[in-house]
């Protein structure tokens, strides 16, 4: 099991902006959510919901304003230990799966538990894992052999192999048919429930986002957010 200095109860962002030379992406982006809480963000191709992800899953950093997770602010660590960091605390799926076509589901899974030494085993939590998304069976096949819904499944359970405290998906259901994308939400939830992480998914889709909690919305570089929970900013 993930060590529990790794728990994340709080990511908070203030003032959060981006440019991209001088194109302004981002404004004075601020929110908080805690463990246990879903997002869901939706804004115009174009709007910054990647960027923001990115800034969120510290692969990007912003160019005015702070991330804070449990009141540390990522960005100030060296570049290993925002490596070390990343790995540890936040689960990433992306639109498309990003699976390794050589490797095998289970070896797939496996892949994020390889960069650091892992006290516990691995192995069973990827099993565990695949069974819990319904993929026991298809363990030793290649991605090649299955459906799009089903490497999404690969997917969400390589995010979540090191426990991480968010889980960050842009736009995990974009290249799947409704049923399909409605039942990969309903996977996320389900993952969700269990592991009490802060989801954090990127939706083009209205009805999947008002299945969440805090619907967050982007348009031209400000966001607006509405919520069911008291945010404390
Ligand atoms: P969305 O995910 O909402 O479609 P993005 O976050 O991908 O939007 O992009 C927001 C804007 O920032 C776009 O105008 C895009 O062209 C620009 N952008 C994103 N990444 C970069 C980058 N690395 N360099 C320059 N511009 C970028
Ligand atoms: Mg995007």
């Amino acid at each position: 099991m993930q060590e529990s200095s790794n728990k994340i109860h709080q990511l908070k962002t203030s003032n959060l902006s981006k440019d991209f030379g001088d194109v302004e992406v981002l404004r004075n982006i601020s929110f908080s959510f805690n463990a246990g809480d879903s997002v869901a963000i939706t804004g115009p191709s174009g709007s910054g919901k990647s960027t923001l992800l990115h800034i969120i899953g510290t692969i990007e950093e912003p160019t005015k304003g702070k991330v804070e997770i449990n009141g540390t602010d990522p960005f100030q660590l060296s570049e290993p230990e925002l490596a070390r960091y990343r790995n540890s605390v936040i689960g990433f799926v992306f639109q498309d799966h990003h699976l390794l076509p050589q490797y095998s589901v289970l070896e797939n899974v496996l892949i994020p538990t390889l960069a650091f030494k892992q006290n516990h085993n691995v192995t069973s939590l990827a099993q565990d894992l695949l069974k819990r998304v319904g993929l026991t069976h298809r363990m030793s096949h290649r991605p090649a052999e299955l459906s799009g819904g089903e490497r999404q499944r690969v997917a969400i359970a390589r995010a979540l192999i090191n426990r991480p405290s968010i889980l960050l998906c842009d736009e995990p259901t974009g290249n799947l048919d409704a049923t399909t994308a409605g039942n990969i939400t309903d996977l996320l939830f389900e993952m969700h429930s269990i592991e009490k992480n802060i989801l954090i998914v990127v939706t083009h889709n209205l009805g999947l986002a008002s299945r969440f909690q805090n619907n967050l919305r982007l348009a031209d570089g400000v966001c607006s957010i509405e919520t069911e929970n008291i945010v404390d900013v």
